[in-house]
């Protein structure tokens, strides 16, 4: 079968990667002049199995109140009169309940756990390397009350079967040895021994070579405008060089999704959420995180890539800009040379971009009402994590085979 996956991001790669590999004829188209330049360029690098939660939960809202007013803080809104951001907070809203949540966090660990056998499979038959460590994530309390509101945490990673450990500061320390220079900092930490770290853009990268070894063609430098359809089925896909013809559509456009399926009546909920990141090299290694340690206090992650130190976080719901604001920089700084100054900060990149993100936190992976238009998408905090797994979902279901997790729930009509 032609299949054309929209995006080279790493959902898009890893979706290309599949189904190149289950025999399919595949062309990526992208924008940019290679993979993963947008979203998926210098995300945190953590690849968090275990940490995989809605944003939408039971009183997040009023944390939310208190975090728009906190220096250094980890949520920007700059409201607008958009309906589509104004429709996105609403169901977002909808989402915080116990009810939605446990649903919502539920599908997500579905997907994450799947991700997590397949991202081990394609490393296993690839071979690539992106700077991966295998562990853990440890989430660092510098407060007495973070270490007790993290007791509901521990509850649902006992209940999802999740490993986990609950640590005193020396624990942490044994974990991450650069804290001992911080010790009076910590009070304690929550590790969850089986979650990884990469370099996204290394992966994906990585793994288009492999794609493209299986025959997968990458057309770069190419916008997308528009979805050629036919009596309800899709027939290709026009772009500013030429209309190419396809038997089904992936679409895998990150934040930029949504347009392009609208004027099929398909109200795809994602919405841009921006986040920043600073990549550092490292100076002293013994002041570098091992792995990814998450600052609970300013919701930071701090992730040793390599011979750098990637500091990423901060949600800023202000449509589609990818402006570098200088104070955003500051908390990423302040955040990361409080408990690792093993980095050059004056020689770190300094880059933003944008989570697509749906109001309940799961992607949006599956068919459609338009016959062979398939979704891969809104991935939000965790396209990295998940992207492996939600790529042999729609490899499968493209394919029409029978995925082997139950993806019914997945596809955009569960929002009808
Ligand atoms: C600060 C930050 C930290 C993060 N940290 C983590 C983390 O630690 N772990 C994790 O799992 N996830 C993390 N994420 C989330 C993760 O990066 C994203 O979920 C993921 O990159 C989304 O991948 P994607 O392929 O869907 O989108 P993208 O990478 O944005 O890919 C979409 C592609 O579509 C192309 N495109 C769009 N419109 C058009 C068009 N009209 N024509 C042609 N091409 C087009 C773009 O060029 C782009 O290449 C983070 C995100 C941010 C912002």
């Amino acid at each position: 079968m032609k299949v054309i996956v929209l995006g080279a991001g790493v959902v898009g790669v890893t979706s290309a990667y599949q189904l190149a590999k289950a025999g399919h004829e595949v062309t990526v188209v992208d924008r940019q002049e290679g993979p993963a330049l947008e979203t998926s360029f210098a995300n945190a690098g953590e690849v968090s199995f275990g940490y995989c939660s809605p944003w939408a939960a039971p009183g997040i809202p009023l944390k939310a109140m208190k975090w728009l007013f906190m220096d250094h803080a980890p949520l920007i809104l700059r409201p607008k009169m958009d309906t589509a951001m104004l429709s996105w907070m609403a169901q977002m809203l909808r989402n915080c309940t116990s009810e939605r949540y446990a649903i919502n966090k539920s599908r997500m660990l579905r997907i994450a756990d799947y991700a997590r056998v397949s991202l081990a499979e394609v490393r296993a038959e690839t071979g690539i390397a992106y700077d991966e460590r295998m562990q853990g994530t440890l989430q660092l309390f510098r407060t007495r009350q973070q270490l007790d509101a993290s007791a509901k945490d521990v509850k649902a990673l006992a209940a999802d079967g999740v490993p986990y450990e609950v640590l005193d500061p020396e624990g942490c320390i044994r974990v991450e040895p650069a804290l001992r220079h911080v010790r009076e900092k910590i009070v304690g930490g929550l590790l969850t021994p089986k979650d990884e770290t990469g370099d996204c853009f290394k992966f994906t990268n990585a793994l288009a070579l492999k794609a493209a070894e299986l025959g997968a063609k990458f057309v770069y430098g190419t916008n997308i405008k528009a979805l050629d359809v036919e009596g309800g089925t899709v027939r290709g896909v026009v772009t500013d060089r030429e209309t190419l013809r396809a038997d089904a559509v992936v679409v895998a456009l990150g934040s930029y999704s949504p347009m392009l399926v609208k004027q099929f009546d398909i109200r795809l909920p994602v919405y841009p959420v921006k986040g920043y990141s600073l990549t550092i090299p490292i100076v002293d290694a013994a002041r570098a995180p091992e792995s990814t340690v998450m600052d609970e206090t300013y919701k930071i992650a701090i992730t040793r890539l390599g011979d750098r130190i990637r500091v990423g976080g901060m949600a800023e719901i202000s449509g589609y800009t990818n402006d570098l604001g200088q104070k955003r920089r500051a908390t990423l700084e302040h955040s990361v040379t409080d408990l690792f100054p093993g980095g050059d900060v004056s020689k770190a990149d300094f880059w933003s971009g944008l989570r697509p993100m749906t109001p309940d936190g799961t992607p949006v992976i599956g068919a459609t009402k338009v016959k062979g238009l398939f979704l891969n998408t809104g991935h939000g905090t965790l396209g990295w994590t998940m992207s492996c797994g939600s790529a042999k979902l729609i490899s499968d279901l493209v394919g029409g085979r029978k995925p082997e997790i139950d993806a019914t729930d997945l596809a955009v009509s569960r929002y009808a």
